[in-house]
C-alpha cells in the first residue's frame, strides 16, 4: 500500500511559516497534483516528502511508515525537477544508471533495467549520447529514466514541463499520463499550469498561501469550485465573476446588478436574502448567445473578437467588468463583433457570498 498521507503538516522557516498544516491523503496508484499559484508552498510541500526540507509538524505516512525522520534515500521515493541536471561528461545510459550503480547493483541487473527504462521512453537509439545533444524533451525524459529505474514507491514531480516549449510541453504531458497508465506508481505532481492540472490528475488539490483551498477530481472542481479563489483558478478562460445583489423575486430567486436581472437556481441561503451581495460565478462556455429581442438577456457590450480556428473568444464587458464568452465558429451564423447579450440557464450560474468568497449550499452541478 504505497499511499502517502500528510497529517496537519507544517513547515516554517525560523519565525515564518509558509505551509499552514497540511492535511492529504494519496491512495496508492493516484496520480495527484498540488497546483497553485507561484510562492503557495507546493515545492516546499514537495520536499517535506521527499525529504530534502525537514517537516516542522505534523506526521508524512509512506507505505504506511512514518517517515518525518527518514533520509532522503530511505524514503523510496524519486523526484524529478524542473532543472533535470543530468551529467553532462555521462551518455544517456549511464546517467539512467547512475542511481543503480551507486547502489551497487549487479552489472547484469543494471544493464537490463536500463534497457527496459529507454525503451519505455523512447529512448533506445539515443543511449550513446551525451545530454548536450539532445532535444529538451529528450532530455526532460532521460531525468524521468534515472527516476523509473530506481523503481520507487513514490514518483514526485516538480514542475518537470515548465523549461519546455508549448508544443513539446503539450507532448510530454501525454506520455507522463501514458507513463503513470503504464507503470501505475503513486504520483505526486506540482505545477502552477492549471491546464496541467486539469489533465493529468486523478485528484486536483489547489493550494493558496500555504493552505488548501479545495481537493477534488478534475471536473468536480471545475463544475463545483468551492470558492472564488479556485472559480478563478481553473479553467481558461477563467469563470466570469459578476458583483450583484440578491433581488426581491417573483417566488423564484434572482440578482441584480446595475439595473439588469439574472435568474437564479433556488438556494435555502437566499430564502431571506434580499440585499445580500453575492458574487456570480458565470463560466465563459456556460452562456448562450441571445437574441437581441430576447427578454431575459443579459446585455453586455463587445470589445474584441479572438478566432481561435473551431472556436472563438468574445471579449465583452458587463458594467465596466470584462466578462468573457466563448463560443464555438462553426456552423455560426452571427457576426460575433455584433452580440450584444447573452443567457445563461440558472442552474449554471454559481453564486458566492462577496464577503467569504464561499459558494452558497446546496449547489451541486454534474457532470
Ligand atoms: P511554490 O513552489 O508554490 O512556488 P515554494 O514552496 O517554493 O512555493 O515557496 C513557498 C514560500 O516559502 C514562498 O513564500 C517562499 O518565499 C518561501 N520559502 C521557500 N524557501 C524558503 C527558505 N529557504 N527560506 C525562507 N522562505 C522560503
Ligand atoms: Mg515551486
Amino acid at each position: 500500500m504505497a499511499g502517502v498521507r500528510l497529517e496537519g503538516i507544517v513547515k516554517a522557516y525560523g519565525a515564518v511559516e509558509v505551509v499552514h498544516g497540511i492535511d492529504l491523503e494519496v491512495q496508492e496508484k493516484e496520480f495527484v497534483v498540488l497546483v497553485g499559484p507561484s510562492g503557495c508552498g507546493k515545492s516546499t510541500t514537495l520536499r517535506m516528502i521527499a525529504g530534502l526540507e525537514e517537516i516542522s509538524a505534523g506526521h508524512l505516512t509512506i507505505d504506511g511508515r512514518v517517515m518525518n525522520r527518514v533520509a532522503p534515500k530511505d524514503r523510496d521515493v524519486a523526484m524529478v525537477f524542473q532543472n533535470y541536471a543530468l551529467y553532462p561528461h555521462l551518455n544517456v545510459a549511464d546517467n539512467i544508471a547512475f542511481g543503480l550503480r551507486i547502489r551497487r547493483e549487479s552489472k547484469e541487473r543494471i544493464a537490463s533495467s536500463v534497457a527496459e527504462v529507454a525503451e519505455i521512453l523512447g529512448l533506445t537509439p539515443y543511449l550513446d549520447r551525451r545530454p548536450a545533444d539532445l532535444s529538451g524533451g529528450q532530455r526532460q525524459r532521460v531525468a524521468m529514466g534515472r527516476a523509473i529505474v530506481r523503481r520507487p514507491k513514490v514518483f514526485l514531480f516538480d514542475e518537470p514541463l515548465s523549461n519546455l516549449d508549448a508544443k513539446l510541453r503539450t507532448q510530454m504531458r501525454a506520455e507522463i499520463k501514458r507513463l503513470h497508465k503504464r507503470l501505475g506508481v503513486t504520483s505526486i505532481y506540482v505545477t502552477h499550469d492549471q491546464v496541467e492540472a486539469m489533465t493529468l490528475a486523478d485528484r486536483i488539490v489547489v493550494m493558496h498561501d500555504g493552505r488548501i483551498e479545495q481537493i477534488g477530481a478534475p471536473m468536480e472542481l471545475f463544475l463545483n469550485p468551492a470558492n472564488t479563489f479556485v472559480a478563478s483558478f481553473l479553467g481558461s478562460p477563467p469563470m466570469n465573476m459578476v458583483k450583484a445583489r440578491i433581488a426581491s423575486g417573483d417566488g423564484a430567486p434572482s440578482a441584480e446588478f446595475n439595473g439588469q436581472r439574472l435568474r437564479l437556481q433556488p438556494l435555502p441561503a437566499l430564502g431571506n436574502a434580499v440585499g445580500r451581495e453575492v458574487i456570480l460565478g458565470i463560466r465563459p462556455e456556460f452562456v448562450s448567445i441571445a437574441e437581441a429581442d430576447q427578454p431575459d438577456r443579459v446585455a453586455i457590450e463587445v470589445d474584441l473578437v479572438e478566432t481561435l480556428g473551431s472556436e472563438a473568444l468574445i471579449h465583452a464587458s458587463l458594467m465596466g467588468q470584462p466578462f468573457i464568452i466563448r463560443t464555438e465558429t462553426v456552423g455560426q451564423k452571427r457576426v460575433l463583433d455584433g452580440i450584444s447579450g447573452f443567457t445563461i440557464a440558472p442552474h449554471l450560474v454559481r453564486v458566492f457570498d462577496a464577503k467569504t468568497g464561499e459558494a452558497l449550499p446546496g449547489q451541486e452541478l454534474k457532470q
